[in-house]
């Protein structure tokens, strides 16, 4: 279970996180919707520390951070519990995909290297790129890419996935095939916290959406009750630009 209170964050005088509260069970898919600039990937990186956050409090299952008296230790072991899908996908470029889905498994997870392979294997298998583990990504596509970097976060089977943006970099035909592997890994009951733009992708995929607004969340609830009967004017008009 994660739940996070209270979470505040500024960059400078711009207060883009203003107090959020939020709640995620295990195996649940939440979608992070919201204008440009409401906070979205900021949030996301608060999460697992990519950012340090001003206030507030972040619980992951057994770990609860205090994020105003923090200490390396902790945040290494929240982030651990966590895995990141980056919109720009990350990879490193002088290593094959295997060797991508290998390296954390290795460094942070200290497996050695035959398990590691088995691992990478096995999550590339599933990420459709049984075929391309010996490529770099230069040979790969943007939608091949971003495979590669699901299948890292994947193999690491951390508490939740964190996907930030994970399509908006592709090209309009790429990303199709990337939504069609999110949503099989969801079927697994993969706990996720997805931002996206892609509102067909969000109404079907999740169990329950929130929607921000100017660093604070405006309205949750289930597809239905966002897509639907949203009780929100900013909901609102947010849904009718993007639909
Ligand atoms: P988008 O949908 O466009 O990605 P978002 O909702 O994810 O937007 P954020 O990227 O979280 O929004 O940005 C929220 C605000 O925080 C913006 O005003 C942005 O300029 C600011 N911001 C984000 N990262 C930084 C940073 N590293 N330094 C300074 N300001 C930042």
């Amino acid at each position: 279970m994660i739940e996070i209170k209270e979470l505040r964050k500024n960059f400078g005088h711009n207060k883009v996180l203003k107090g959020i509260n939020i709640k995620v069970d295990q195996g649940e898919i939440v979608s992070i919707l919201g204008p440009s600039g409401s906070g979205k990937t900021t949030l996301l990186r608060c999460i697992n520390y990519l950012e340090s956050p001003d206030g507030g409090t972040i619980t992951i299952d057994d770990i609860s951070i205090n994020t105003g008296k923090v200490n390396k230790k902790e945040i290494n072991n929240l982030r651990k519990k966590t895995a990141m899908v980056f919109q720009s996908y990350n990879l490193f470029q002088h290593k094959t995909a295997l060797q991508n889905v290998m390296e954390g498994l290795i460094v942070v997870q200290k497996r050695d290297v035959k398990e590691a392979k088995e691992i990478a294997l096995e999550v590339l298998q599933k990420v459709g790129l049984k075929n391309k583990i010996d490529s770099y990504p230069s040979q790969l596509s943007g939608g091949q890419q971003q495979r590669v970097g699901i299948a890292r976060a994947l193999a690491l089977n951390p508490d939740v996935i964190l996907f930030d943006e994970p399509t908006s970099a592709l090209d309009p035909e790429l990303v199709g095939e990337v939504l069609d592997v999110i949503a099989k890994i969801a079927k697994d009951g993969k706990t996720m916290i997805i931002v996206t733009h892609e509102m067909n992708f969000a109404r079907e995929i999740s169990d329950k959406i929130i929607f921000m607004d100017n660093g604070v969340v405006v309205e949750e609830g289930t597809p239905k009750d966002i897509f639907v009967e949203q009780k929100e004017e900013r909901t609102r008009q947010f849904l009718k630009r993007m639909t």
